[in-house]
């Protein structure tokens, strides 16, 4: 365990990339630039001042709304915020300062803005999850912990599995339930977990998403018309299978 200044340090880490995340969030399907023009209110369009800019702290002292016009700023924000900064924590404490820290990082950064868009507008960009599969393979050259082989075979692996149970799901819910976004999804996931981690970051997300897609529709918070999106189930499973995939493995095995 790691404790002191480096911990702080990383989640601050975190906070300022998680910032930097809800851009990508609230741009990439807009298709606006990243980096200009400056963050502004979406309701006025007045600028966010520097010193209102602050991940986290800003929105706690301006309790949630625009200093200009007062209109209520989304809970979404700081939770993207606060996950970031959480999810480098755990992943530091468990890999240390090391290659696959590093790789897990960008890639969870990744994951966290695909699961938002998916979120808010039912999409899961090609421009993350293309260049992902590609810049996932690549990597697998290059670290010591994922084969070449076995980069291949999760984006395979992790294609086909999406791409079937769609098939199933079409024909038994006689719609479509599952995009093309979240086989792109699951490819690049495969590209940098292999086809271990990829199948049980897939199981646990069926799991998880019917148990919900369920507890939805029972309190009737949705109903069976209604779509629940699958990418966040995909990624929330998917960072967890990396940072406990041993356990899990080794739990199951147990049994
Ligand atoms: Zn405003």
């Amino acid at each position: 365990m790691y404790y002191g200044i480096e911990i702080i340090l990383i989640f601050i880490l975190g906070l300022i990339v998680g910032s930097f995340c809800n851009v990508c969030i609230y741009r990439i399907p807009r298709n606006e630039l990243i980096i200009y023009p400056a963050s502004h209110c979406p309701n006025c369009n007045t600028d966010i001042l520097a010193k209102d800019n602050i991940p986290l702290l800003s929105y706690i002292l301006l309790k949630g709304r625009c200093r200009n016009c007062g209109s209520r700023i989304s809970i979404k924000y700081p939770v993207v915020e606060f996950l970031t900064g959480l999810v480098y924590v755990i992943i530091y404490q468990i890999y240390g300062l090391s290659v696959q820290s590093l790789i897990y990082i960008i890639l969870s950064s990744a994951l966290i803005i695909i699961a938002f868009i998916d979120l808010n507008e039912q999409i899961i960009p090609d421009v993350i999850s293309l260049p992902g599969i590609i810049i996932g393979l690549t990597l697998s050259f290059f670290v010591p912990y994922l084969s070449f082989i076995n980069s291949v075979l999760g984006v395979v692996v992790g294609g086909v599995i999406i791409l079937v149970i769609g098939l199933v799901g079409s024909v038994i819910f006689k719609k479509e339930a599952i995009g093309g976004g979240d086989i792109k999804l699951a490819a690049m996931i495969g590209a940098f977990l292999g086809w271990r981690y990829i199948i049980i970051s897939l199981f646990l997300g069926f799991f998880l998403g019917a148990l919900t897609g369920i507890f939805l529709v029972l309190s009737r918070v949705k109903s069976r018309e209604d779509v629940i999106p699958f990418g966040p189930f995909i990624v929330l499973c998917s960072i967890i299978t990396l940072l406990w995939g041993e356990k899990i493995l080794s739990w199951y095995v147990g049994f």
